[in-house]
């Protein structure tokens, strides 16, 4: 199956709740941050550089912790399995921190897939975002370019599988073949008339796979390859 490529969201995805969210309002502002975000008064980069002020000096034992209560998607696991089996690769894009999610990843036991995140860093015994991954052409909604990795990883005659369920995912759905969608993501999806698949677990995600793969159907969305092209003629 080769020229299938899956990309895969972090937090409200793979992880049920969006974990970035739950630590921001344990220890922050959230609600303020997230609002004057949405409401365009600051950038994501400002909203976080927020969440990295607030992390606990402690990160690494209170992950340890906190994890415990934040579960994975009771099918994710088998997913990648069977993912592996068919030689399917799958690449985690989020607009999370790489230290978080190497550290979900331990603690739920699950081999580290690639990922594209932000970078944490500690300098002078401070944390510091570094945003590795951003692009200014891609909308503002996610720190790491989603859109561009899945540009980047992607040749013109694969299939592009995007999951995700919220606003980071937009720009890199917009240019997927086939698009699964929860929550926010779905609405955008339909609000944009982007077809979509709406899925609740990864088992529903596989379901859809299965059928795509016996019945050989897989298609390059038209839509897709357009905005493609106007993305690389734009940059
Ligand atoms: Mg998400």
């Amino acid at each position: 199956m080769n020229n299938l490529q899956i990309f895969v969201d972090f937090d409200g995805t793979i992880s049920i709740n969006d974990v970035t969210d739950e630590i921001f309002k344990i220890f922050g502002d959230h609600q303020n941050f997230i609002t004057a975000f949405l409401n365009k008064e600051i950038t994501i980069f400002d909203y976080w550089r927020e969440f990295v002020r607030i992390l606990p000096k402690n990160l690494d034992e209170y992950l340890l912790e906190f994890y415990k209560e934040q579960p994975i998607d009771p099918y994710f696991k088998e997913f990648v399995n069977y993912c592996k089996n068919l030689n399917i690769p799958i690449t985690i894009v989020t607009d999370n921190f790489d230290f978080l999610i190497k550290k979900y990843f331990e603690f739920n036991q699950i081999e580290q897939l690639p990922y594209f995140s932000n970078t944490l860093l500690i300098e002078n015994d401070k944390f510091v975002p570094e945003f590795t991954y951003a692009n200014e052409g891609c909308g503002g909604f996610s720190a790491v370019c989603k859109r561009n990795i899945v540009l980047e990883n992607t040749t013109d005659d694969q299939i592009c599988i995007y999951i995700g369920d919220g606003f980071s995912d937009y720009a890199a759905a917009e240019v997927s073949d086939i698009i699964f969608a929860k929550s926010t993501l779905a609405k955008f999806c339909a609000e944009n008339r982007l077809p979509h698949h709406n899925w609740k677990t990864f088992f529903d995600i596989r379901r859809i796979l299965e059928k795509y793969i016996s019945e050989k159907s897989f298609r390059k969305r038209h839509q897709s390859t357009i905005q493609r092209k106007w993305t690389y003629e734009k940059e």
